[in-house]
């Protein structure tokens, strides 16, 4: 869902509300209210970021100052109060958004908009008034559910900050933002940035995930939820009351911000890679998470979740790893923070990847084995929770990917959505647009993929590509393409979607790299498989390694294979020649130089 903040006209008050990222700004050229912009200095936009749309408001001005005005302030959208017709309109589309404004009661006549839905780009309803413009007061939202609309609709009308959290409510499948303007001010055209900033954490954490995000229960579609032994509750409720509002805390969001850039080293560049782009025909870009300190992306979590265990007072950290990736970014950050760190890998795992238990403990963690049944991922995850149940006032469970119970999924996601909300910023300065029209990830559990989603899920023109494992083929009985072979159930305290056997039984995964090779994926990627938001495809332990080669030889990169995963399904892919195509380099193949060496024999 977008926002736009409109009525602005004092330049460092522009400034502020430009920093809270909104997706709109409005200035008003109508010389009848007194958020008139006349006096503006076209400098003062200047400021503005490129992915936030200015738009220029007017009533029954004629095209000729109006375009005056487009080519003076550089607007890139015009929103038309007055009484301009559908041709009047349709002389703008095309070089600029059209918005088309109308005052709505209950005469309105929706038979009109039939003219405009050609014509124009986005409507915005308010409240019919005497005078043209908004009038502060709201109206029946529920009035919009009877039509059928051609195009999608801001909603603007005394939307204020005792009642923005209803947006959510609204059900229209063209709802497409809400319009703040006169409700948050303190003087007219004088925003109020705190009461600004409260509605904008409401919209994104309530709203603007509300098709393809959880919902207050925990659930997405009809996965997710918390399953867990009763002795989990009093940790999971814990979480569950204190996450959003702990995120939210500007004193976290700032430490948080600085250690992703001064420590992890953010942004990770966004890179036109040109013989890919060559090879495929299309603009690839590849997402560089592979640069970041440790390798890959799950440093981002790790660092979100021991910042927020710190705000719960917790004095030890405890984690599952499989192949050891996780474990290390957890061992990490808990170096840095100087807090105590156990990880649980099953013994098997810690004879197959002794490297990174190495790390680990020269982090300064302990690495205890798990010895019950086939000693690998799930029997550390279960020793993992054995270990919070006995330990829930002083240990925080740091998950390391996109499931587990509600709040899990959402938490993880939100701290891995960095990574689409730098792409979009950085495209633009590729592009001159925010979105591309392909966006690839590998999944294992999903958390890289969810964060390069995250940001995506709601412009329904980008389509999103989930590349999962094959192993040795879908149907070869060692594979992990959960989606292909899975079904409903749940897994580690969600239900989502797993493979397993007929009696309930989770299958073995399998997978050469170690980072895919887990029966089920997160909730909300199930919701994203089964409402068809996304394309869930699967790549064969061969088909990586071939693309992961591919890629050292093309642009110089040694991938993850998980990684090699995305990669490979380029090949498999048909785009147009101006297709923009980003690609998450969930991580670094440094770790997997064996397993390379192995099979091309180098
Ligand atoms: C762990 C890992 C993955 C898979 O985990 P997700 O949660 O699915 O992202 C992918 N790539 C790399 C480099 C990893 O370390």
């Amino acid at each position: 869902m977008k926002i736009k903040v409109c009525g602005l006209k004092h330049p460092e008050n522009i400034e502020a509300v430009a920093a809270l990222q909104p997706d709109y700004v409005g200035f008003i050229f109508y010389d009848k209210t007194p958020r008139y912009a006349a006096g503006l200095s076209a400098d003062a936009l200047q400021a503005i970021p490129a992915s936030i749309q200015k738009t220029g408001v007017f009533v029954n001005e004629s095209a000729e100052n109006i375009d005056k005005l487009i080519a003076e302030y550089g607007f890139n959208a015009i929103q038309l109060h007055g009484d301009e017709s559908p041709e009047f309109c349709a002389a703008f589309k095309g070089r600029v958004t059209v918005i088309k404004a109308f005052g709505l009661n209950e005469d309105f006549d929706f038979e009109q908009l039939k003219d405009y839905a050609n014509n124009v780009d986005l409507f915005l309803f308010d409240t019919k008034t005497k005078i043209y413009g908004g009038s502060g007061k709201t109206f029946d939202w529920t009035i919009l559910d009877q039509y059928k609309l051609d195009i999608p609709f801001f909603l603007s009308g005394g939307i204020g900050p005792e009642n923005i959290a209803e947006v959510k409510n609204i059900t229209h499948p063209q709802f497409y933002g809400v319009d703040l303007n006169s409700r948050f001010e303190i003087e007219p055209g004088l925003k109020n940035i705190e009461k600004l900033k409260d509605a904008f954490n409401i919209v994104k954490n309530k709203i603007q995930q509300m098709k393809y995000g959880v919902n207050e229960q925990g659930y997405y579609g009809d996965f997710g939820g918390a399953y867990i032994p009763e002795m989990l509750y009093p940790n999971v409720e814990e979480l569950r009351q204190q996450y959003l509002t702990i995120l939210n805390d500007d004193g976290f969001k700032a430490e948080f911000d600085d250690l992703l850039k001064n420590y992890v080293g953010r942004p990770s560049p966004l890179y036109h890679a040109k013989r890919y782009s060559e090879k495929y025909g299309a603009n690839i870009f590849f997402k560089r998470e592979d640069l970041n300190h440790t390798g890959s992306h799950k440093i981002n979590n790790a660092i979100g979740q021991i910042l927020l265990a710190k705000r719960l007072g917790k004095k030890r950290i405890i984690a599952e790893t499989g192949a050891g990736q996780h474990g290390v970014a957890t061992a990490t950050v808990c170096a840095l923070m100087g807090i105590e760190c156990v990880v649980y890998m099953g013994e098997i795992d810690m004879a197959r990847q002794a490297p990174n238990v190495s790390r680990m403990k020269m982090l300064g963690a302990k690495v205890v084995p798990a010895t019950s049944g086939s000693k690998t991922l799930k029997d550390a995850t279960n020793e993992a929770l054995r270990d919070w149940i006995g330990n829930p006032v002083d240990t925080h469970y740091i998950i390391g990917s996109v499931v587990g119970p509600y709040p899990y999924p959402d938490m993880v996601a939100r701290f891995q959505s960095i990574i689409s909300a730098e792409t979009k910023k950085q495209l633009v300065e590729y592009t001159g647009s925010e979105l591309p029209q392909y966006v690839l990830a590998c999944v294992g559990g999903g958390s890289n993929a969810m964060g390069m989603f995250y940001h995506f899920l709601d412009d329904e023109s980008v389509k999103l590509v989930a590349v999962e494992a094959a192993g040795k083929g879908v149907n070869s009985g060692e594979s992990a393409a959960t989606t292909a072979l899975g079904n409903e159930g749940v897994l580690h305290g969600s239900r989502t979607i797993l493979m397993q056997t007929e009696d309930g039984q989770v299958v073995e995964p399998y997978s050469i790299s170690a980072g895919l090779d887990y029966p089920g994926i997160g909730p909300q990627h199930a919701h994203l498989f089964k409402s068809h938001r996304g394309e869930y495809v699967s790549i064969t332990d061969d088909e990586a390694l071939q693309a992961g080669l591919l890629c050292c030889q093309l642009e110089g990169i040694i991938p993850a294979i998980e990684t090699a995963h995305a990669l490979a399904q380029l090949e498999k892919m048909k785009f147009e020649a101006n297709d923009n195509v980003v690609i998450c380099i969930s991580g670094r193949g440094d770790k997997d130089l064996d397993t390379y060496i192995k099979y091309f024999g180098y």
